[in-house]
């Protein structure tokens, strides 16, 4: 078995099953042999599966909620969130299935006719992290029950809880063996039954870019579909035409969600001169009156860093920040409850060298750098590797504009601190990923375009 700590207290929440790799051939064998049967079913009856998932899970958030604080740290408000967000999903997609359409074209030739028809790529997998144990998961199950395919998820070994939660709920619901499959076990040997097996034609993968890449690398053996929700490395851009209390909520609000362990959280704050000193003073003022603790609780708490590996990795770089001139205005250190609470953390004045401005922070870390010009911080904003979501704040249209169409990145958020909804794409370019989830372009991932000429038809 697979124990369960909580990050809070390093107590046990729980078990899940350490499955054999047999046992997880099995799964993919009952994934493929469901797989004719559920994409035959009705668009509508697919759909109104997903609709009684969601109504039942919808009546237990609460359950939910407390085992994801137990497992993952977060504070009980941001779980709650974060069930919405999920079941977002569900609802969207319920919806979606019945609107997956094809084409005619014109036909070429006399006596033909021309149909584009949309089928389910086939059963399917996925691997999803800890971050956001309920809604990664939704997110993918949804959308590829809804084309019609059928899916084996691997959740994060350290928050299988949920996941195995929501599989019971599934069932409840009607959704059949084999057409939701949940594994669990060994990361790296069940990556590679995934990418090995030529049935699977399609793997979701959200985590890190390291594994992603190996995962990538592997499916071109077989070559099967990607999805790739990678790392990230967000530019925050505040303008001095700013409005300056919004983009203050907007930053705190980004930041500390999930402890700052989002993959679309702010990782490089830029503010321009006019607004510097002020800004970091205000953004000082408010991040030090917020409370850090046990997340089990209704109102908001900065929460721990989910293990001891993110928690070293958090320290490191606050520190080599400060070795390379950064000035600490706030935090810096772990928290006095000890354990894996790091105090909310702000740094001013970063030089571009400093080894936060590449990577990925994973905590409540607030790196604040200066600019002068539109020019540079656009240059700047782009000098990294990854691609996944850029904010800004500015009042000016024109500027607004060429940010979004300067800015490299699948995602450009102007005058706002949030991201995502069921509605939307979500999705990273250059090594943050490609592929889309979430909205229309989401369930464009889980189908094949399918030609079909008929002729002779005068006959
Ligand atoms: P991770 O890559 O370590 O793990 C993600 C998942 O991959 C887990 O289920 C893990 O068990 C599995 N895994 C680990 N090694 C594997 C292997 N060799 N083969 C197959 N599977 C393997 O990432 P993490 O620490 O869980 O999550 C944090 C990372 O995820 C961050 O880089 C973050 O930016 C990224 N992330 C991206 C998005 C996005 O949508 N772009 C969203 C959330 C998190």
């Amino acid at each position: 078995m697979i124990t369960v700590y909580n990050p809070a207290n390093g107590t046990v929440v729980g078990q899940a099953p350490e499955l054999s790799l047999d046992e997880v051939k099995a799964a993919i064998d009952r994934a493929c042999a469901a797989f004719p049967t559920w994409s035959r079913r009705l668009a509508k009856e697919r759909g109104d599966l997903l609709r009684a998932w969601f109504d039942l899970v919808k009546t237990d958030k609460r359950i939910f909620a407390e085992i994801m604080v137990q497992e993952n740290g977060k504070c009980l408000s941001e779980a709650l969130g974060e069930i919405d967000y999920g079941l977002g999903f569900i609802g969207w997609y319920a919806e979606e299935a019945k609107r997956v359409y094809g084409d005619t074209i014109p036909t070429q030739a006399t006596g033909a006719a021309v149909m584009v028809v949309k089928e389910p790529v086939g059963p399917t997998a996925a691997i999803t992290p800890w971050n956001f144990p309920f809604m990664m998961i939704c997110r993918k199950i949804a959308t590829a029950l809804a084309a019609g395919c059928t899916m084996i998820i691997k959740p994060s070994e350290e928050t299988p809880l949920t996941a195995y939660k929501l599989l019971e709920y599934a069932r409840r619901a009607g959704i059949p063996e084999g057409v939701f499959e949940m594994v669990t076990g060994n990361p790296k040997e069940i990556g590679e039954l995934f990418t090995g097996d030529t049935r699977i034609r399609k793997i979701s993968f959200t985590g890190s870019t390291a594994v992603g890449k190996l995962l990538a690398s592997a499916s071109g053996a077989t070559l099967t579909k990607m999805t790739l929700e990678l790392g990230g490395n967000a530019p925050f851009i505040v303008f001095d035409d700013a409005e300056f209390d919004e983009a203050l909520a907007g930053i705190v609000a980004a930041k500390l969600r999930n402890s700052g362990q989002v993959c679309i959280s702010p990782n490089r704050i830029y503010v321009q001169d006019g607004v510097y000193d002020r800004f970091v003073a205000a953004l000082a003022e408010r991040v030090a009156k917020l409370e850090v603790g046990d997340g089990m609780r209704e109102d908001f708490v900065v929460g721990p860093l989910v293990n001891q590996t993110g928690f070293d990795k958090v320290a490191a770089l606050v520190d080599d920040a400060r070795e390379h001139g950064a000035r600490l205005v706030l935090g810096g250190k772990q928290h006095a409850l000890g354990g894996l609470f790091y105090e909310p953390t702000i740094l001013a004045d970063i030089g571009d060298d400093a080894r936060m401005a590449q990577n990925e922070i994973f905590g409540p870390v607030f790196a604040v750098y200066r600019f002068q010009t539109e020019e540079e911080v656009v240059a700047r904003a782009n000098n990294t590797e990854y691609g996944l979501v850029a904010y800004a704040y500015t009042r000016a249209l024109g500027r607004a504009f060429r940010l979004s169409r300067d800015i490299e990145a699948g995602m450009v958020i102007l005058n706002s601190g949030s991201v995502g909804t069921a509605s939307v794409p979500f999705g990273g370019v250059k090594q943050s990923g490609y592929g889309r989830e979430g909205s229309y372009y989401g369930i464009e991932e889980y189908v094949e375009v399918k030609y079909v000429l008929m002729a002779g038809l005068n006959r």
